[in-house]
Formats: structure tokens, C-alpha cells, sequence
């Protein structure tokens, strides 16, 4: 059975397709593993190497996976339903392979930074043939990581790929990226009339109940985990923030997820600010939307939240600012931010971006706001400390940055002093 690559597209004619992964468990107990037994092909199709499907694979299931050369085996250990891969496979592509542009498949990684081996990760951008346009891959997780650190084999591979598609003449790891998203269009694609039949058979129908029952793995636990979480906390409003856990309610949230394009993450933060900023919502319906869109372990929605509700309520003055907006929003923040310092840090980026947007005049509130940010235990002293102290053109240009810092500065004495008293005492 053949799907389309980016499976949020339902159009049958969709020219870009790759087989369904088809899986199956070798060995007993202990040392059980679900071997993939396509993934040469599925990793062809959508062109990228089988090693980093197979390591992404690993690192979303957290299991041990194994590349064997030789026989050809793609192994990851335990026991792993295929429409559960799929789904996992879903996330890689959407995230590694999808123009964030034009979610167009026939991207190839282009590399921006020092290489490899400089201490500085730069940044994976993904190449779009169809569009032209650079999108960024979101560093931050192990593959990235993994790919960054590996790109001059990721570029020698694409590079004798290029040189005709000799399957053996560099043995066969060379066959881990043959063939680009456009060659399987034209050789191992499908044509028209072939999907206008199959329409017939893996069309409507196809969305069966026993996949999407299949379908309720990661992302459900992950969901059941911070709701238990969520319960825990001092909200003063903690039934209304409950959402219906019903397997019916999981069931339907998750269509609902899947009927929705699939889009780059950044797209995805870029839509979700400008729902905030045009719908007003309240604080619930904000969370209730970050966990709709698996956006809770992205850090950026702290500085695209911050910076849109101060658009949509249409905060007027750093005053404002200090007076009611951080009090009022104190809850969700916090809860956002569950003591994870670069979520704290991006909302300071935020705040950075705001005070140099719209309140330049008023920058010398800056301090204030800080220190309310400290008080109401929204921002810890620690992250105060680092991130004013260091100057980058992260969130404004470095000449503001620079001016800001100088500002803060007080701030960072007043903290330290605090503390020397304290460990007088
Ligand atoms: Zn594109």
C-alpha cells in the first residue's frame, strides 16, 4: 500500500508517495525487536538517509535501535505496532522533510554555521526544490543533534547520489539515500489512472476504526501525564482547565489533529500567535490549545504567547504591563513554563521583543518588570542572572540588547546582594 508523504494530504492524486512501513518482531522475552522491514524504501521515497529515520524511530519510542549493514536489518528494540510508526514517521516527516513553506517533500538539508566540528551548532535548514525557499529544521532534540553532528557524511552521500544512482558502487551504505523525492515520482510513483483505482480500495475506507484505535499511543500518554500534572497545581480553576478524557473525547481530538495540515513547527507557532492575537482568548483556551497542537515542550510559545496577548489585549504602556497584565496571566505562565529555564528564558526574549517594538520610550520600566516577573515567581533569580548578563542578537538587535542589559543591571546587583545577605545570616 502506497501513502501520500505528508498523510494530512488526502488528495488521492497527491504526486508524492511512499509505502506504508510493514514491520515485524524477531527473537523472544528480553531481546524481542520489531524489525522494519521496508524502511530502505520508505527512507527512499522521502529521501533521506535510513539512518536517521531509524535513530529519529529510536529516539521518539526511546528504544535501542540497530542498523545491521549486512543483512540488511533495521532493528529497534521491543515490540512497535507499524500505525504506530507511521504515526512516529508522520512527526519526522512533518518536522525533517516538509518545506515549511510549501510542504512540498523534495527538500534536501543545507548546513548554515562552522561545521561539524566547531563547538557553535549552527542551524539544519531544509532546501525546498519546488518553492526555492530555506526553512529551518527546530534544533533542540537528539536527532538534530545527531544530523548537525554527522552533516559532512549527510552531504558526501547526497553528493555521489548525485553521480547516477549506482546502487553498489560504494557498497551499500550508499543505497541509504538513493533516490530523490522527484525519482520515485518518475520510478517507483505511481500514475495517475493507477491512484484514480486505488482511490477505490484505500480511499474513504481506509480510516478504519482499528487504526485510529491503533493510533492512540505516544501522544495520548504524553497527554494523560500533563493533564495529572495540571490537577496538581494551585489554579484556582483547575476543573474547567480538565479536558474530557474520555477515550471517545481522546479519539475525537486526535481526528481532529490529524484532519489539520501538517506544517512546520515554526508555521505552527506563527498561526498559534496570530489565533491569540485575534480571538483574545482566555488563558484555558490558550493552554487548552497548546496541548491541541503538542506544543508544550516547544520553549518559543512562551516569547509568541507573551508577545501576542499583549496584541490582543492591546496593552498600551509598559505600565500596564506591570500593573495588571503579568498578575493576570501569572497562572498559565507558570504553568507553561513548569521550571524549565529556556521556557523562562524565551519569555524574557518575549519581553525583550516587546519593550524594543513597542515601548522603546518607556525602556527604563524594564527593571520594574523584572523584578515583578522575580517576585511573582514567574522567572527565577537564575535565569535573571544568565540571561541578563550575556548580550546576542537572539531576540533584538545587539545594540538594544546592549542597552537593555545596561538597564537591568541594578536588577542583577540587587539580586546578588540579596543573596551574600542571606548566606551571612
Ligand atoms: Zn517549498
Amino acid at each position: 500500500m502506497s501513502l501520500n508523504i505528508n498523510r494530512a494530504n488526502k488528495d488521492p492524486f497527491y504526486r508524492y508517495k511512499m509505502p506504508a512501513i510493514t514491520a515485524k518482531t524477531e527473537g523472544k522475552g528480553n531481546g524481542i525487536k520489531t524489525n522494519i522491514t521496508n524502511l530502505l524504501d520508505v527512507s527512499r521515497a522521502i529521501n533521506r538517509p535510513n539512518e536517521h529515520v531509524l535513530k529519529f524511530f529510536g529516539f521518539e519510542l526511546g528504544a535501542q535501535t540497530k542498523l545491521d549493514y549486512k543483512t540488511d536489518k533495521y532493528l529497534i528494540n521491543g515490540v512497535h505496532d507499524p500505525n504506530k510508526l507511521q504515526n512516529c514517521l508522520d512527526i519526522y516527516i512533518k518536522k525533517y522533510v516538509l518545506c515549511g513553506s510549501c510542504m512540498n517533500p523534495e527538500t534536501t538539508f543545507k548546513f548554515e554555521g562552522n561545521g561539524a566540528s566547531s563547538k557553535k551548532v549552527g542551524e539544519i535548514l531544509k532546501d525546498c526544490k519546488a518553492c526555492g525557499k530555506l526553512t529551518p529544521v527546530l534544533m533542540g532534540d537528539k536527532l538534530s543533534a545527531y544530523i548537525w553532528k554527522n552533516q559532512d557524511e549527510y552531504l558526501n552521500l547526497m553528493a555521489n547520489n548525485g553521480n547516477g544512482d549506482d546502487d553498489d558502487k560504494g557498497g551499500k551504505k550508499h543505497r541509504r539515500a538513493a533516490a530523490t523525492a522527484s525519482e520515485n515520482i518518475q520510478g517507483g510513483g505511481k500514475t495517475i489512472s493507477d491512484l484514480a483505482n486505488q482511490h477505490g480500495e484505500n480511499g474513504e475506507g481506509e480510516d478504519n476504526s482499528e487504526e485510529e484505535e491503533e493510533g492512540l499511543t505516544i501522544d495520548d500518554e504524553q497527554l494523560e501525564k500533563d493533564l495529572q500534572n495540571l490537577k496538581t497545581t494551585e489554579l484556582e480553576d483547575v476543573d474547567n482547565w480538565a479536558l474530557d478524557m474520555s477515550k471517545e473525547a481522546i479519539l475525537q481530538r486526535q481526528l481532529q489533529a490529524n484532519s489539520q495540515p501538517l506544517s512546520d513547527s515554526l508555521t505552527q507557532l506563527h498561526e498559534f500567535g496570530q489565533w491569540i492575537e485575534t480571538e483574545d482568548p482566555s488563558d484555558i483556551d490558550i493552554y487548552k490549545k497548546v496541548l491541541s497542537l503538542d506544543l508544550l515542550s516547544d520553549a518559543k510559545i512562551m516569547s509568541v504567547i507573551v508577545q501576542a496577548l499583549v496584541e490582543a489585549e492591546e496593552i498600551e504602556s509598559m505600565n500596564e504591563l506591570i500593573s495588571s497584565f503579568f498578575t493576570e496571566h501569572k497562572a498559565i505562565l507558570i504553568k507553561l513554563i513548569n521550571g524549565r529555564e529556556n521556557f523562562e528564558e524565551q519569555l524574557l526574549g518575549g519581553l525583550e521583543r516587546i519593550v524594543s517594538n513597542k515601548y522603546y520610550e518607556e525602556k527604563a520600566l524594564l527593571p520594574k518588570v523584572v523584578i515583578l516577573l522575580y517576585n511573582e515567581d514567574i522567572i527565577s533569580e537564575e535565569v535573571i542572572l544568565s540571561f541578563y548578563k550575556k548580550c546576542s542578537s537572539r531576540f533584538v538587535d545587539k545594540k538594544r540588547c546592549k542597552e537593555l542589559r545596561r538597564l537591568v543591571k541594578p536588577v542583577l546587583t540587587w539580586l546578588e546582594e540579596a543573596d551574600e545577605e542571606s548566606d551571612e545570616e
